[in-house]
């Protein structure tokens, strides 16, 4: 099996499985820009037996928090996310995209509450359709479009 031709991590995150092209936002929700400091190795365009074509992403010495799981499951559905601990797989997880993405999406409705600078709420989307990924604001119901530019 050819897989995963990146060299290994003592620690940190591998997310795997990335719909080819979609590696770049998935830096994005995870704040990897100019400023990063730990060493993040991106492999675009890999072949996948599973898939045809994906993106890999390793981030040295750092573990994702549930909530950047979660907005990684809004951009890249199949994605596997394996904690790597001492050069092991200690933690292998499937994103899962929730039912109700809380405080990870910003509403398009700029006279929605939740985008009100005065009181805020935190965001709360519903999740109606999973394929393909459709998200409603729970607090004035507009479906939100274009998902990946939303997400805070
Ligand atoms: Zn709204």
């Amino acid at each position: 099996m050819r897989e995963l031709r990146v060299t290994p991590i003592k620690n940190g995150t591998v997310v795997d499985h990335i719909p080819a092209g979609m590696a770049l936002k998935v830096l994005k929700i995870l704040g990897i820009g100019d400023g990063v400091t730990s060493t993040v190795t991106v492999a675009m365009h890999v072949p996948s037996r599973a898939m045809g074509w994906k993106d890999i992403l390793k981030v040295e010495d750092r573990e994702l928090a549930a909530r950047e799981i979660d907005k990684i499951a809004l951009v890249a559905p199949t994605a596997t996310v394996n904690v790597i601990r001492n050069y092991n797989v200690a933690e292998k997880r499937r994103v899962t995209l929730p039912d109700r993405a809380l405080g990870i999406l910003r509403c398009g409705n700029p006279n929605c509450i939740s985008n009100a600078p005065r009181e805020p709420v935190e965001s709360e989307f519903i999740v109606r359709s999973k394929s393909p990924l459709r998200v409603f604001c729970r607090y004035c119901d507009r479906e939100l479009e274009d998902i990946a530019a939303h997400i805070v």
